[in-house]
Parts: structure tokens; C-alpha cells; sequence
């Protein structure tokens, strides 16, 4: 059987270094907010190109943290409006309702699957006050044209990171190119810790000031709380990990587009279309999704040939139950491509001669 992720492979490849890593902390006697930390986020911001980063619990929080830095500094409030591509995972519209912000839904283009830059001048209103793209299957979806647009109508641009660690927009790293991003390191994302964790990157020092008290129950100063805030901090394990990983980032990622220029170039079969094709610097192939007009049948003719796919994602935000009310509405490209997208495995531990059989395979399906 080809998993869909080896995440097993993917530790045993550094595993002396990982284990050691951890083994530091434990026997350093101190496990929160403390030197792993520190070191993980220096080297985070110097690798993305920040002035700040700020290690968060997971991925959502560090997005809800920008939103909320946002309010608190007065640069937002409540139901004022936020562009987001339509099909994204549902954390990125969270972090906006959370903050009673509101999502304005904005279709991706079918070609690129990331927002399509066309259809963002339209939906600005006057309460719009940000647009957050999201770098989805680690593509870039920046673009030079929202980049002037944000700058127009004075929005704050916000990146969700959470699956393009490592991706470049003409030589600045995705993460670097707004006025903030928000990163998830859950396991299986590019760069995966071992088990929860996120962090905020952004040159802006108030918002950094303010995500790292939100995310410390509101407190700047010990016992001082100047915000309602939360504990969402990053462990000092899970830091020691992130920063053995980041490390190898680049190097698993080149293994990912390795494998990326092979399906390109070798997937054939008419019935099966890829995105269109950017340069690998900017993709760094969290996901490599294909479209497929009979998906549920490709995916079981996969599966019963061994090879374990995935789809990203099977219902898109506006007709999921807890946005009720957006239900009714359309977004007929978003909802294309959830009934058309399959992710096939791709990592830095599949293998040519696993590759080789998934195209073979795909290139068969009639
Ligand atoms: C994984 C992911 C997140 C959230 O990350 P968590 O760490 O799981 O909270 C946010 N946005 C996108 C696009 C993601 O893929």
C-alpha cells in the first residue's frame, strides 16, 4: 500500500536529531517559555524574513490572534469585512467569525485554485478592511495586483501560511510578503511538529507586541493582564523539534518538487488535469491535487490498486452546517472543485518507483 502520508518515514529520516532535541528539554527542567522558544522563533523569522515571530499553539490561533491583535489595536472592529477565497480550509474563515469579523467569500480561479485576483476589487466595500490569501496546497497566492490593491484601498494583507513553509514569491518567502501571517505546524504540513503548533510572522511591532500578550492570557507583564486573552503558547518540545525540522525544510521541499515535476510531466491522461504549473520556487507541494470529473471513482480505483488518496476538501465552507447561512448561497467554481479534487501522495519519502506506480496507474483509468 502507498499511504497518502508516511508521517512514520518522514521522523525516521531525522530521528537521532529529533530525539535529542527533545531530550534537551526534558532534561533542562524547563518546558514553557523558555530558551527552545526563543531559538525557534529567531530562526523562523530570519528563514521567512520577518522582524517578528511569535511561536502560538496551533495554526487557527495564530490567525485568530492577527484578527483579534487587529480589533484590539482599533484597526478593525467588529463587523467590519474580510475578502477570503471561497474554497479554503474552514480555520481560515474561522479566525474572521471568531473575531465577528465577516468573511466575504471571493471564488478561485479553476486553473490555479487559489483566489482569483480579478474578482477582489469588486467585492471591496467600505467596511472592507483586510484580505487574507491563503497559499492553499503550498502554491503562492499572492500576486502583484492584490499586493496594489491592498495598498489602494488600505487593507491589511494577511497570509495563511499553514501549508507553504518554504515558498518563495520572487526571492521574499511566503509569510514575509504582508502585513502578517499566520503558519500551522500540525503534523503533517510541510514543516510538522509532533503534535500541535503554530506562529505568527509579521514586521509590524505592535501587532507582534499584541498577538504575544493575546496568546499569554493578555499579559505583557507577569500578573498584568492588559487583554482578555488566552493560553495559546508554543511548548518548548514542540520548539526544539520545529527548529531540528526547519533545518531540512528546503531539502524535503526540493524531495516534494522532485516528485511534483515528475507527475507534471508524465501524467497524461486526459480525463485527469493538474493546476496549471508554477516555478518550483513558487511551490513547495504540500498537496498535489489533481481534477477528475468521475473523482469518487478514481479515488476507488486507486484505493483497490493500493494507493491511498485524500481530497481536499470534500465541502466547502459556505455549505457547511455551522455557516448555516451562507448555505443558499453559490460559488459554482468552489463547488466544482470539491467535487472534482483528488490529492495524490506526495512527500519527501515517497519514492521514484512509488511514483512511477501512481502515474502508471492514473495514466490507465479509463
Ligand atoms: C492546517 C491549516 C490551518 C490550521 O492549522 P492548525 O494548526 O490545524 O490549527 C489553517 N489554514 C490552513 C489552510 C490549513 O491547512
Amino acid at each position: 500500500m502507498i499511504k497518502f502520508l508516511d508521517l512514520k518515514g518522514i521522523t525516521e529520516l531525522y530521528a537521532d536529531e529529533l530525539k535529542q532535541a527533545a531530550n534537551e528539554v526534558i532534561d533542562s527542567g524547563w518546558y514553557l517559555q523558555g530558551k527552545a522558544n526563543e531559538r525557534f522563533e529567531t530562526h523562523y523569522k530570519e528563514y521567512i524574513g520577518t522582524e517578528h515571530c511569535i511561536g502560538v499553539a496551533n495554526g487557527l490561533d495564530a490567525l485568530i490572534w492577527i484578527y483579534r491583535a487587529y480589533v484590539e489595536m482599533g484597526v478593525m472592529k467588529p463587523g467590519d469585512e474580510v475578502i477570503v477565497p471561497a474554497n479554503t480550509y474552514i480555520a481560515s474563515i474561522l479566525a474572521i467569525t471568531e473575531n465577528g469579523l465577516r468573511p466575504v467569500l471571493v471564488e478561485p480561479r479553476k486553473d490555479t485554485l487559489e483566489i482569483d485576483d480579478d474578482l477582489i476589487e469588486q467585492a471591496i466595500t467600505s467596511r472592507t478592511r483586510s484580505v487574507l490569501i491563503v497559499h492553499l496546497y503550498g502554491r503562492c497566492a499572492y500576486t502583484e495586483k492584490i499586493g496594489a490593491l491592498c495598498k489602494k484601498y488600505n487593507l491589511r494583507l494577511v497570509e495563511d501560511n499553514a501549508q507553504a513553509h518554504g515558498c518563495r514569491y520572487e526571492g521574499k518567502r511566503t509569510g514575509s510578503l504582508g502585513d502578517a501571517a499566520g503558519h500551522s505546524f500540525y503534523p503533517g504540513k510541510n514543516l510538522g511538529a509532533f503534535g500541535d503548533a503554530g506562529a505568527v510572522t509579521t514586521s509590524d511591532e505592535e501587532l507582534a507586541r499584541t498577538v504575544r500578550a493575546l496568546a499569554n492570557y493578555g499579559s505583557q507583564k507577569k500578573y498584568v493582564f492588559k487583554y482578555c486573552g488566552r493560553n495559546s503558547r508554543l511548548d518548548e518540545i514542540q520548539a526544539a523539534i520545529l527548529d531540528v525540522k526547519l533545518r531540512h525544510l528546503d531539502d524535503d521541499n526540493r524531495s516534494r518538487q522532485q516528485i511534483a515535476r515528475y507527475y507534471y510531466e508524465n501524467i497524461s491522461n486526459p480525463l485527469i488535469t493538474m493546476p496549471q504549473r508554477l516555478d518550483d520556487t513558487n511551490n513547495v507541494y504540500h498537496i498535489f491535487p489533481v481534477l477528475c470529473k468521475d473523482r469518487d471513482r478514481l479515488q476507488q480505483y486507486l484505493t483497490d490498486n493500493g494507493v491511498q488518496t485524500l481530497i481536499h476538501y470534500p465541502i466547502p465552507p459556505h455549505k457547511q452546517e455551522c455557516y448555516r447561512e451562507w448555505n443558499e448561497q453559490s460559488y459554482p467554481i468552489t463547488e466544482e472543485i470539491h467535487q472534482e479534487e483528488l490529492s495524490i501522495p506526495i512527500s519527501q519519502v515517497l519514492t521514484m518507483e512509488e511514483a512511477e506506480r501512481i502515474v502508471a496507474l492514473l495514466n490507465a483509468f479509463a
